[in-house]
């Protein structure tokens, strides 16, 4: 058996991050070794990030086998991991997303989930419960731009007192400037130089059930929106070309401006619009519908579009 810690398909910065820190404390504070994998390629913030602290990219891993012992992070969503998980043995989850079941197990498993802004949070906490404070700046300074990142930088409704903590406590290891990093983390997140329509509608894109309903929700965290919403009619045929091939019922684009704090979101069909406008009480102008203060998928957008998917 081999021990392997991986997160979620479409990798962003927290699920390839706490699996190579946990990975780094299971193997070296509690003698299980322990390999980090990724789900799939690496997203430009990503890619910024393992370069700036010196990390090697995980190797991707295309599906589990009966061989793996199975650390999850940053997922307990079936529909979000690599195919096999059931022929592997799944000896652990480490998680802060709402419970979605499906996963079966055939021994007990440690789980560790909380309702905080991010699985480098929870990763950090069972570390000083293990007294663990002496991890490599580079370890902390990975830790730290995961937070930063699902946090984006402390200004997404999910962020609680525990992540503002626990990066405090990560920048003091790594001697990081918060402010310096989360830029130039953002600034790589921005570059869409080389990116088709498709990548850019899949660097973050989930899909959820909603009722009867399967609905698509992309989204693009950026310091320069203008970037992808010049692009709106070719994002816009690939949207139509993607629902079809995703077989979901509704397919809908945020553009987060990371700065700003606002989000402007793309439909394609009259139908959709008119969900959107009655999830968010707000109407289209022109292409977009500008919703400001609008920053998180798990928050604010998913709950708002449930309600009328659902209700309708
Ligand atoms: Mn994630
Ligand atoms: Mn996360």
């Amino acid at each position: 058996m081999s021990r392997i810690a991986i997160g979620h398909i479409n990798p962003d910065t927290d699920t390839v991050c706490s699996p190579i820190a946990y990975s780094w404390f299971l193997s070296e504070k509690l003698g299980l070794s322990t390999t980090p994998k990724i789900a799939g390629a690496l997203n430009k913030e990503t890619l910024f990030v393992l370069k700036k602290f010196g990390i090697p990219t995980p190797e991707i891993l295309k599906n589990f086998t009966v061989n793996d012992e199975v650390v999850l992070l940053d997922t307990n969503n079936p529909e979000e991991l690599i195919e096999g998980i059931e022929s592997a043995k799944l000896v652990e989850v480490v998680d802060h997303h709402k419970l979605v079941g499906g996963l079966h197990t055939s021994d007990p498993v440690k789980i560790t989930m909380k309702p905080i802004a991010c699985t480098a949070t929870v990763v950090w906490q069972i570390m000083n419960d293990s007294k663990v404070l002496d991890l490599p700046k580079e370890i902390a300074g990975i830790m730290l731009c995961a937070i930063l990142s699902d946090t984006l930088k402390f200004t997404s409704p999910t962020t609680t007192d525990e992540d503002k903590k626990a990066a405090e406590e990560l920048a003091d290891i790594c001697g990081e400037n918060v402010e310096e990093l989360s830029a130039q983390m953002f600034e790589a997140k921005s570059d869409l130089s080389g990116m088709t329509t498709k990548d850019i509608l899949t660097v973050d894109s989930k899909i959820f059930e909603m009722g009867d309903k399967k609905v698509k929700i992309s989204v693009l965290e950026t310091t320069k929106p203008n970037n992808a919403l010049t692009m709106k009619e070719d994002l816009a045929i690939e949207m139509s070309k993607m629902k079809l091939e995703d077989k979901v019922d509704h397919i809908f684009f945020f553009v987060i401006d990371i700065l700003k704090s606002e989000a402007s979101l793309l439909a394609t069909s009259d139908d959709e619009k008119a969900l959107a406008e009655k999830a968010f009480d707000k109407s289209f102008e022109g292409d977009f519908l500008i919703l400001p203060g609008v920053v998180s998928r798990k928050k604010q957008i998913v709950p708002a579009l449930e309600k009328v998917v659902v209700g309708n």
